[in-house]
């Protein structure tokens, strides 16, 4: 791939008779980098992290419906995108992958992305919206403009203007309000054709995504009797300092599992790989192998799903690391993942728009214990849909207020359990036996309910009216 439209024609000489993902099998690890927003604009072909989507295609951009979580039908928020021209075809001269995320914590469920959506578009290098030129990076250019309508907020499609000024666009009647919270509401009446940008919380913060060869140092392989003392003594270092390491969606709770269980042999090899550059936020390999969290929930190659457009098989083509979480600034951790891989069309096939392509989230679950008969139906699950481990040792944790810490007789299991019995009578209850939370922000929705507080419970619940 390359990472700019310079690089692809020197890519281009080089490997004429090949099949790009056969010239090498160099993988590029991706890092987040400050840079100037003028320099992230689609007129630079950038790959970004956060902030609005730099669309190629700046015609049939996505439509609402398909920027809508599949889970809870909200609109999806703009992760990153990675510029990736390939020399298959005139097609792929201009070419980038877009992901989009549903911020809802609810609904990242482990090993599941139906929240989690990977747009395809590519333009041959004449066409209509960018010049055959690529840009001067000094200079100062300004946005090519889309020729649909933008939503204020995400950026996305928006086919719905502000009913009084009539000069900005929104997605949905959400993104209005928060706009209008995050400062339209003194500009909505001034009469100016001038439209300040605003950014709001919903955004990701915007990062350039600067991608560079991995260089594997090769250290000789150690024998199983250091790795195993390794390992011991990583397991005693961690239980001495009490914290988890410097990888996030990596709880101590994994990590007890992980240390414990002695081997995973798929985490071990992954934390291996991504010692020497930690920092890593994306690697890019196409045609090649993703590097996997874990051994459980592999996605063998066959399950993959063939293009839908040309039928031709996917292969996989990059994948977003944990890393990445660190440079969201998700205060309330409602997001989490393993891996993230991203899946496309062997051929890149030809389209008019932004062809949708295949996803795969693989999650480290935690088995609490093995060898162990108990029903954790009961278990009280934490923001990450995570049971929460409260017996010994420097990983318990107090159990939520309404939860119990419910220990085994022979000490084989200890978690926060919910207590039906201290629900509030009145409390609807959801499929998984806990009440339905509302609050100032969110009301019970389509339930005959009254939002209410109880001392019993850290948060507000859908009750039964009467
Ligand atoms: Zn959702
Ligand atoms: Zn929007
Ligand atoms: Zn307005
Ligand atoms: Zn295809």
């Amino acid at each position: 791939m390359a990472s700019s439209v310079q690089k692809s024609e020197i890519d281009s000489e080089l490997s004429k008779e090949c099949e790009p993902w056969e010239q090498t099998n160099e993988i590029e690890l991706g890092y987040a980098e400050e840079c100037e927003p003028w320099e992230l604009t689609n007129t630079y072909f950038p790959s970004k992290i956060g902030g609005r989507p730099a669309w190629l295609n700046l015609e049939n951009i996505p439509n609402t419906d398909e920027m809508k979580c599949w889970k809870c039908g909200k609109t999806l928020v703009f992760l990153c995108q990675v510029y990736a021209s390939l020399d298959i075809s005139n097609d792929c001269f201009h070419r980038s992958i877009f992901v989009f995320v549903c911020k809802d914590a609810s609904c990242w469920v482990n090993n599941s992305s139906q929240n989690i959506v990977a747009f395809r578009c590519q333009l041959p290098r004449v066409n209509k919206f960018y010049p055959f030129e690529p840009p001067n990076d000094d200079k100062k250019l300004p946005e090519t403009k889309a020729m649909v309508n933008l939503c204020k907020t995400c950026g996305c499609r928006g086919p719905f203007a502000c009913s009084q000024c009539k000069k900005v666009f929104y997605c949905s009647a959400d993104h209005q309000k928060i706009d209008w919270k995050s400062g339209h509401k003194e500009q909505c009446s001034i009469q100016t054709d001038f439209v300040r940008k605003t950014t709001s919380t919903f955004l990701f913060p915007e990062y350039e995504l600067v991608l560079d060869a991995e260089q594997i140092v090769d250290s000789t392989d150690e024998t199983d009797e250091q790795s195993e003392s390794r390992r011991l003594k990583e397991y005693d270092e961690f239980m001495k300092s009490g914290k988890v390491t410097d990888l996030p969606g990596v709880t101590e709770a994994d990590l007890m599992q992980y240390t414990e269980n002695v081997e995973d042999v798929a985490f071990a090899k992954f934390k291996k790989r991504i010692a020497q550059y930690n920092d890593q936020v994306l690697r890019y390999n196409r045609g090649g192998e993703p590097l996997w969290i874990s051994s459980q929930n592999i996605l063998p190659e066959q399950q993959v799903p063939a293009c839908e457009n040309c039928q031709s098989k996917r292969v996989f083509e990059f994948q977003i690391m944990p890393q990445m979480l660190n440079v969201l600034n998700d205060l309330d951790k409602s997001i989490d993942w393993g891996v993230i891989n991203v899946y496309t069309c062997e051929k890149s096939c030809s389209s008019t728009g932004y062809v949708r392509e295949f996803v795969y989230k693989q999650d480290i679950v935690v088995l609490l214990t093995v060898n162990c008969q108990h029903d954790f139906s009961d278990a009280f699950l934490d923001g990450n849909g995570r049971q929460i481990f409260c017996g010994r040792g420097p990983n318990s944790r107090e159990c939520p207020r309404g939860t119990y810490c419910n220990i085994g007789a022979a000490d084989e299991y200890a978690y926060c359990a919910r207590s039906n019995k201290r629900l509030p009578s009145d409390a609807i209850i959801d499929a998984g036996s806990n009440a339905i939370r509302c609050g100032p922000e969110w009301n019970c929705g389509t339930l005959d309910a009254i939002c209410k507080s109880d001392p019993i419970l850290p948060f507000q619940y859908c009750a039964h009216r009467n």
